[in-house]
């Protein structure tokens, strides 16, 4: 049971369109598979590269999980958490990710809000069998959820609210894709993929010099059958949708995007956000952000901005794009 959850899980992640348009086959020497962030991660190497390379990848990998993992209890965001609001001093990335996350939660009004772990920590979707906490335990989860709550001088992050909690999950698998992208660079690496659980970062082009083709999943589908696909070169695509961590219960679906104000799962008319940018962070932090403004608001914050596209799939199932989006 568990296991077929995390097979649909991971493939309903993101489909990368292979076939006569897709990618060379994969030769094993030149990607690096794992399971870590709660999901299956990929980083497929196009050129010829020395096997070191791929060692490199899989060390900056499991030294972020190291780092930002919410259930790793020595991980630097757990001990913040679990400081009772004694000042943690941590590394410049922490530091540098829970800023990023500040940010979006301003940006969002709250809506987003980096401080969700106490909600979180109430819902397990991988559960045998899966049940929704009580209203009144969710409320009470939700009122100590405020990034206002976070208190950072130098290096030293510290929680006014003792009861409070940092929670990386919707930013961390893009800022790890910018910096294993970073990392593939300085080796020489010119064409690769990175996959980290459905946050797609495309360095370059494929080796012919074409786009890549990512697949955007059609919601709900076992099959992974996409519904729509994005062409990409040297930038990212990740989504945020109710689909990829979710259980049924009594009729209702219960999904893992949280509303801080109710801490319960957040309501509205989409099924998911893709958005396609530069930066995997940006992308990563968009889709989660817009998928909680909902559909009104999340597109007018896309058209704000610039060299950001988006794809939202409403529940009816109908694909919207950004003003900017090129087909
Ligand atoms: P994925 O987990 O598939 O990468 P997202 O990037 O959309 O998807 O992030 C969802 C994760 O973000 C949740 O699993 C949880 O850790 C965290 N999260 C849930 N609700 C919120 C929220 N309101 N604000 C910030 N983070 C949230
Ligand atoms: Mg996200």
């Amino acid at each position: 049971m568990k296991y077929k959850k995390f097979t649909a899980l991971a493939t309903a992640a993101m489909l990368l369109m292979t076939g006569c348009s897709g990618l060379p086959k994969e030769r094993d020497s030149q990607t690096y598979t794992d399971t870590l962030f709660d999901t299956v991660i990929s980083v497929q190497i196009l050129d010829s590269v020395d096997e070191d390379v791929l060692k490199g990848c899989e060390t900056l990998c499991k030294k972020y999980d190291a780092m930002f993992s919410r259930t790793n209890e020595d991980s630097e965001i757990s001990r913040i958490n679990s400081a009772g609001g004694v000042p943690v001093e941590v590394s410049d990335e922490t530091v540098k990710l829970i800023k990023k996350g500040i940010y979006y939660s301003e940006l969002s009004g709250g809506a987003f809000d980096i401080t969700i772990a106490p909600v979180v920590n109430l819902w397990d979707f991988q559960a045998e069998d899966p049940v929704p906490p009580s209203p009144e335990d969710a409320a009470a989860a939700a009122g100590h959820v405020n990034y206002k709550n976070i208190v950072i001088s130098d290096n030293k992050v510290s929680l006014s609210d003792p009861e409070a909690g940092i929670d990386l999950g919707a930013i961390a698998k893009g800022y790890i894709a910018d910096r294993l992208k970073d990392y593939l660079e300085k080796q020489g690496v010119k064409h690769a993929l990175i996959n980290l659980g459905g946050n797609v970062l495309a360095l370059g082009t494929k080796l012919d010099g074409s786009d890549y083709n990512i697949g955007i999943q059609k919601p709900f589908d076992e099959s992974g059958n996409p519904v729509t696909s994005v062409r990409i070169s040297d930038q990212s695509v990740v989504t945020s949708g109710i689909y990829q961590r979710y259980f049924k219960k009594d009729g209702t679906i219960y999904h893992h995007i949280l509303d801080p104000a109710t801490g319960y799962p957040c309501k509205n008319n989409l099924y998911s956000v893709t958005i396609i940018t530069d930066s995997s962070l940006t992308a990563d932090a968009l889709s989660t952000t817009c998928f909680l403004l909902g559909y009104d608001r999340g597109m007018k914050l896309i058209d704000q901005l610039d060299n950001v596209d988006a794809v939202f799939i409403t529940d009816d199932n109908e694909i919207h794009y950004s003003s900017n989006f090129q087909k």
